[in-house]
């Protein structure tokens, strides 16, 4: 009998499969098939698979992916959870906005993390919010006193995650926070790839306690726009779509009677947002 699993990781030719029903993980070869048809599965990919025998079984179908990040390669991906801070580091929102628009890229939904909020003022905060509370779900977090954990564990449950965000702004203090030893796990796999630079990259998804999967590996280390359409561009920009332009196709750079424009200076779009589009679209421009 054909049973539904999901794709936690590889080693060497075999995939290890969790039980969608049971929880239980089985190493699984692949079916001959995949090879010849220059098929395989990835990481996040429900599979249909054939118990055999203890914990082995076979491989048999993969099914349809809703979609699939390139770095780490991840299928069937629900959420990408950017995690930011304003201080210590001080994560410029030019870079919170280009992780957006990657992830925009991938129409994948995008939930931002600001933490170590223990070390901002309420008018700190207040101002992050009405920038982008409206565009994006926002969770005000601190890992060092636990502050927003417990909704961060629903944001988690039952759901495929992948992590962004720069170094030091928390992402393990988080996951250590909302599920005490998986960071630790991801530490020990992060050191083991550290060592072997030339090892391929492997990935995993780490089970939650709580239910969910999350990615060992952040996405969107590079932060490399460079996939990004131009003309796509101005569309990553959610806000965006509530004002209307003389010309259907503006670009929102020196086109006459720009809403977006009027928008900016009427407050009504925040000025960094304009700022990081401005820069991201030239910067496209230039690369083509
Ligand atoms: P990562 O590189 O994104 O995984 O960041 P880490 O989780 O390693 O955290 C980097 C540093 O920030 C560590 O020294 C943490 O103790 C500290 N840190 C993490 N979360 C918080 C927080 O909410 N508040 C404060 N003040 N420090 C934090």
């Amino acid at each position: 009998m054909r049973k539904k699993g999901l794709v936690l990781k590889f080693m060497s030719n075999m995939a290890l499969v969790e039980d969608i029903e049971t929880g239980k993980v089985f190493i699984c070869k692949l079916r001959g098939k995949f090879k010849e048809q220059g098929i395989r599965p990835i990481v996040g990919d429900f599979v249909e698979y054939r118990h055999i025998v203890g914990n082995e079984g076979i491989v048999e179908n993969i099914l349809n992916r809703k979609n699939e990040l390139k770095r780490p390669r991840v299928a069937n991906i629900d959420q990408v959870v950017i995690v930011t801070s304003l201080k210590r580091p001080e994560v410029p929102l030019k870079i919170l906005d280009r992780y957006l628009v990657l992830v925009e890229n991938v129409k994948i939904p995008a939930v931002i993390v600001l933490n170590k909020c223990d070390l901002l003022s309420r008018e700190e905060i207040d101002v992050f919010l009405s920038i982008y509370s409206k565009m994006y779900p926002v969770f005000l977090v601190s890992a060092k006193n636990r502050m927003g954990i417990d909704k961060l564990v629903e944001v988690f449950k039952d759901k495929v995650s992948t992590m962004a965000g720069m170094s030091g702004v928390g992402k393990s203090s988080i996951l250590n926070a909302i599920n005490p030893g998986l960071s630790l796990k991801v530490g020990e796999i992060s050191k083991k790839l550290d060592r072997g630079k030339h090892t391929t990259t492997v990935i995993e998804l780490l089970k939650f306690d709580f239910g969910g999967w999350i990615a060992d590996t952040p996405g969107f280390a590079s932060l490399d726009i460079s996939e990004v359409e131009s003309e796509e561009l101005k569309n990553y920009f959610p806000e965006f779509s509530n004002f209307l332009c003389l010309y259907p196709d503006c670009n929102h750079i020196h086109e006459p009677e720009c809403g977006i424009k009027r928008a900016v200076e009427d407050g009504l779009i925040a000025k960094s947002r304009y700022e990081s589009y401005f820069e991201m679209f030239h910067e496209l421009l230039e690369g083509n």
